[in-house]
């Protein structure tokens, strides 16, 4: 066996691995209850758990772990040994069924939202089968769902499982419309594409705003940026290949598909593309994928920036979301067919995320919104934060000849009926061809390309499978009584584009222009994250999710604070930062500066006033006005920071930041940024942009 093939999924309890270690029909239940979604019978999971505890020991684990993801974005883990005392001075490596199925971790420092009182700080986890087990660093991680002991969602697992079920529920009623006996499930499916920038650990180790916020608050742009556009699939070095090919590594072992590998647009930006699988395993998967790639950078001497906008003027870093639904006999929905009953079938679904992409436009982006997003949607080459999407000319074409019911162009011009015609074939690459839009068709799944590097890819799929399930409730609900299938599907396909083809754009979504057309079709463009987060909270939304049993009310509510909260933390942090950096390095290190100047000044003048000081006095005088500057915007900073913190609601904290707050840091950044320009390289107090995006 080839080297790969072989350490492919080595540390991952898989079917193939429970298929060899179970008993058969231990196997079998596990199989059911995971298919069917049922709780699992303790004497099912004793032996499966056993199972687990002795893959586990021979793989040399020590440690199981209830792996989790909170709100806070990251995952977490509390290790607890196999190691029990058997009486008798020796031990036992011991782990049960109860043991794998739920554990109590203390839940009181994770946000909640209000949810879980203080009082009742404990929550619970419970084993998720659909995500295998697998083993990290030497512990057994067991994928588990996060609630509070009321049974409101503490995490971001729990709702993508609603969300998966739910569009299943509806797309399942669709399918049996149109026959489809033997299909059992529609999944919906994800490849995540991950962008991220490697830098020197040197370098990262002398910035503090690096350490503590994941981006640069100060630095001036270098002399060469990224306009050459050499970067973009260039040859890559072999300091990174390197990294590259650990990383590789250390993903295949835990069964992630990493796939593709390639330079980005900005100097120092990167790409990894996975093999899409289901949603909530490529979520899993991207969780962990961001964790190691973080942990193999360091060991090379990097270190891996996800922030969405580690460096201004430069591209910043997103994570594609490519998005499908699959049934399990491996038929992809949204895949033009060859004949007019899967056209149909295929347009329809087409219908539903158009009209659901349209209706909960706010839901869509407001579940990418972050204090670090928001540098990026509508900057440099990011898609702008209107909604639209895109189809491609040919789709487009065929969209209009249904809608107008006039003939579709092509050689010999003929009407489009839904259920008698046929498509005509789309080239592949015709379809991908535009990178501006937010939300594109690319021949066979959306692309959503909004959310930022640094995202739980769960937040932006639990709306869109929450939104299109509920179209595909209302369209199984308007065809189950139809007299004429094909007729009805027609209709509803029809009317459905005549009233949300507003959404629709194909042209270039960085243009001026488009923000102009996109308001007067009356979309959305919500620029910031508090502009963004109080949609959700709308009866509309509310609804819905409740609706589709995705979130309650109560949580959807919880949701709101925690995001707002979020953005108030991050930016506060920023803000300390900035004001610490300013303060203790920035200016000091220019009064310094200029301080040397004055003495070089008075020496050579005091050697004789014929020699010309004009560098060291112009640059005195621009660095001590840009100074003066600085520290009066410094002032006004931690101003701003104190009167922030004296503010009691979430809200008020959050629409304070936006409007005050970070005009404050800006008009900090500014003077700085200059002072870099004048001041010399050897007194600078931290590496520049230059050393940092060129010194790998
Ligand atoms: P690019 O967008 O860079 O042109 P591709 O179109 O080849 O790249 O694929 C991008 C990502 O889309 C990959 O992670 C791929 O696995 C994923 N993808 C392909 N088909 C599907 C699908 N049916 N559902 C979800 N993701 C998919
Ligand atoms: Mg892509």
């Amino acid at each position: 066996m080839d080297q790969v093939t072989e350490i492919f999924g080595q540390n991952v309890f898989d079917e193939e691995t429970m298929r060899e270690r179970l008993p058969k029909d231990t196997f079998r239940e596990l199989q059911k209850t995971t298919q069917e979604g049922k709780p699992l019978n303790i004497k099912i999971a004793n032996a499966v758990a056993h199972a687990m505890k002795s893959w586990a020991l021979e793989k040399g684990a020590t440690h199981y772990t209830h792996w989790f993801q909170p709100m806070t974005g990251v995952t977490a883990e509390k290790h607890d040994g196999f190691i029990n005392p058997d009486g008798n001075g020796k031990i036992v490596m011991s782990f049960s069924g109860k043991e794998l199925i739920k554990g109590e971790p203390d839940a009181s420092s994770f946000p909640s939202g209000g949810l879980r009182a203080t009082f009742e700080a404990r929550g619970y986890t419970a084993w998720d089968p659909t995500s295998p087990a697998f083993i990290k660093n030497g512990v057994l991680c067991i994928p588990t769902a996060f609630c509070s002991y009321s049974g409101h969602a503490l995490d971001k697992k729990t709702p993508l499982l609603r969300s998966m079920e739910a569009i299943n529920k509806q797309a399942m009623r669709v399918l049996k419309l149109f026959g489809n006996e033997d299909v059992k499930t529609v999944n919906t499916t994800v490849g995540p594409e991950q962008e991220y920038f490697l830098i020197d650990k040197e370098y990262y180790s002398q910035r503090k705003d690096l350490q503590y916020t994941g981006r640069t608050l100060f630095g001036a742009p270098t002399p060469k940026g990224q306009e050459m556009e050499d970067h973009y699939f260039g040859t890559i070095k072999s300091r990174v290949q390197a990294f590259m090919n650990d990383l590789n590594q250390e993903l295949w072992k835990l069964g992630i598909l990493a796939k593709t590998e390639h330079n980005e647009v900005a100097p120092a930006q990167f790409e990894l593309a996975p093999v899409f699988t289901t949603t909530n395993m490529a979520v899993d998967h991207n969780q962990l994928t961001m964790e190691i790639i973080q942990r193999v950078a360091k060991k090379h001497g990097l270190v891996a920036l996800l922030h969405e906008k580690p460096f201004e003027g430069i591209n910043g870093s997103g994570k594609h979301n490519n998005w499908s639904l699959s049934t399990d006999t491996g038929v992809n929905l949204l895949e033009p067919g060859d004949t007019p009953y899967e056209n149909a079938q295929f347009l329809l679904f087409l219908a539903a995320v158009i009209k659901a992409v349209d209706e909960h436009q706010d839901l869509l982006r407001l579940s990418v919104a972050t204090a670090g997003n928001d540098h990026r949607l509508g900057a440099n080459e990011a898609p702008p934060a209107i909604i639209s999407i895109f189809l491609g000319e040919e789709l487009a074409e065929v969209i209009d000849a249904l809608e107008s019911e006039s003939p579709y162009g092509g050689h010999d011009k003929e009407l489009m009926k839904i259920g008698a015609s046929v498509l005509p074939k789309f080239p592949k690459d015709s379809t991908d061809r535009n990178r501006t839009s937010p939300f594109a068709f690319t021949g066979n799944k959306f692309e959503f390309r909004m959310p930022g590097s640094n995202l739980s890819v769960s937040s932006p799929n639990i709306m869109l499978n929450a939104a299109v399930a509920d179209v595909l409730e209302e369209f199984a609900d308007a065809l189950e009584g139809a007299d004429d299938l094909y007729d009805a599907v027609h209709d509803l396909v029809k009317d459905t584009i005549h009233e949300h083809k507003r959404i629709i754009f194909n042209g270039n979504g960085y243009d001026d222009a488009w923000i102009e057309e996109a308001e007067s079709r009356g979309l959305l463009n919500l620029k910031t994250t508090p502009d963004a987060l109080p949609y959700s909270i709308l009866d509309k939304n509310v609804e819905l999710l409740e609706r589709q049993h995705v979130l309650s009310r109560d949580e959807t509510l919880s949701r709101y604070e925690i995001m707002m909260d979020e953005y108030v933390k991050t930016l506060n942090i920023e803000a300390q930062t900035m004001s610490d950096m300013a303060k203790k390095e920035i200016l000091p290190a220019v009064s310094a500066f200029t301080g040397g100047l004055s003495e070089t000044i008075l020496a050579k003048t005091s050697v004789s006033d014929q020699i010309p000081v004009t560098y060291e006095a112009a640059t005195l005088e621009t660095a001590s006005v840009l100074l003066a500057e600085a520290y009066q915007a410094l002032e006004a900073l931690d101003a701003a920071i104190a009167e922030m913190h004296a503010m009691e609601g979430f809200e008020e904290k959050a629409f304070y930041v936006r409007d005050a707050l970070i005009p404050a840091m800006d008009a900090l950044r500014a003077p700085c940024d200059k002072l870099e320009t004048i001041v010399s390289d050897t007194v600078w107090p931290f590496p520049t942009y230059g050393k940092l995006l060129f010194g790998i």
